[in-house]
């Protein structure tokens, strides 16, 4: 569990993560991080930011936190969980980087997290294997989130962890596509290991 400090500024960060799934997904990061770095999909304002940061700190390793930054399909205006406040005035784009460095820099985790900006997939080649945890939180489209679990399932280490978000069995609860994606990752071997909520984690062979 994260401290007082960092529940009050993960209680005012936009974004959903339930309190359970967070403190699932720190409890991963926790188990994750012997293994190796943390890698996040989905940045955002950097919500689940402070959740694996605090977990990577205390095992003395980083979490790197990938995001364009432009918003996924599900955000953009006219959708259901779209938040205009993360639109830049100047263009009209998404631009929710600005949010998640003052997240970090509230929480105090800029020396932990290092938040890298673009594509999931074209910078997954450029990060070298041995992951100790991998968190797909990206787009839900089902290509997008294919794509990402593609990118980034060789990367983690074995002993190391596979977390997916907004995983929902029923149609009516949620899309589809991370459950596929989890479908995909038990097929591949991953192996089942914890559900809270909508957040299951995997353990690598
Ligand atoms: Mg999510």
């Amino acid at each position: 569990m994260i401290d007082d400090e960092l529940r009050a500024i993960a209680a005012r960060t936009k974004g959903f993560l339930p309190e359970d799934e967070a403190a699932a997904l720190h409890e991963a990061g926790l188990r994750g991080a012997p293994h190796g770095p943390l890698l996040e999909v989905g940045s955002y304002c950097g919500l689940s930011a402070i959740h694996l940061g605090a977990a990577a700190r205390e095992h003395g390793t980083v979490l790197l936190t990938i995001d364009h930054h432009r918003g996924s399909e599900e955000t953009q205006p006219g959708w259901e969980h779209h938040d205009p406040d993360v639109v830049d005035p100047r263009t009209g784009r998404m631009d929710t980087l600005p949010f998640l460095r003052r997240t970090l820099e509230e929480a105090g985790l800029e020396d932990v997290v290092v938040p890298i900006i673009g594509d999931s997939p074209t910078i997954a080649p450029l990060i070298r294997d041995g992951l100790g945890l991998v968190f797909i939180d990206g787009g839900h489209a089902l290509d997008v989130a294919m794509a990402d679990y593609d990118a980034w399932a060789g990367h983690v280490a074995s002993g190391g962890l596979l977390a997916i978000h907004d995983v929902f069995e029923d149609p009516a609860q949620g899309g589809q596509a991370p459950f596929d994606v989890w479908r995909r990752a038990v097929a591949d071997g991953f192996q089942p290991r914890s559900t809270h909520g909508s957040l299951r984690v995997l353990t690598c062979p």
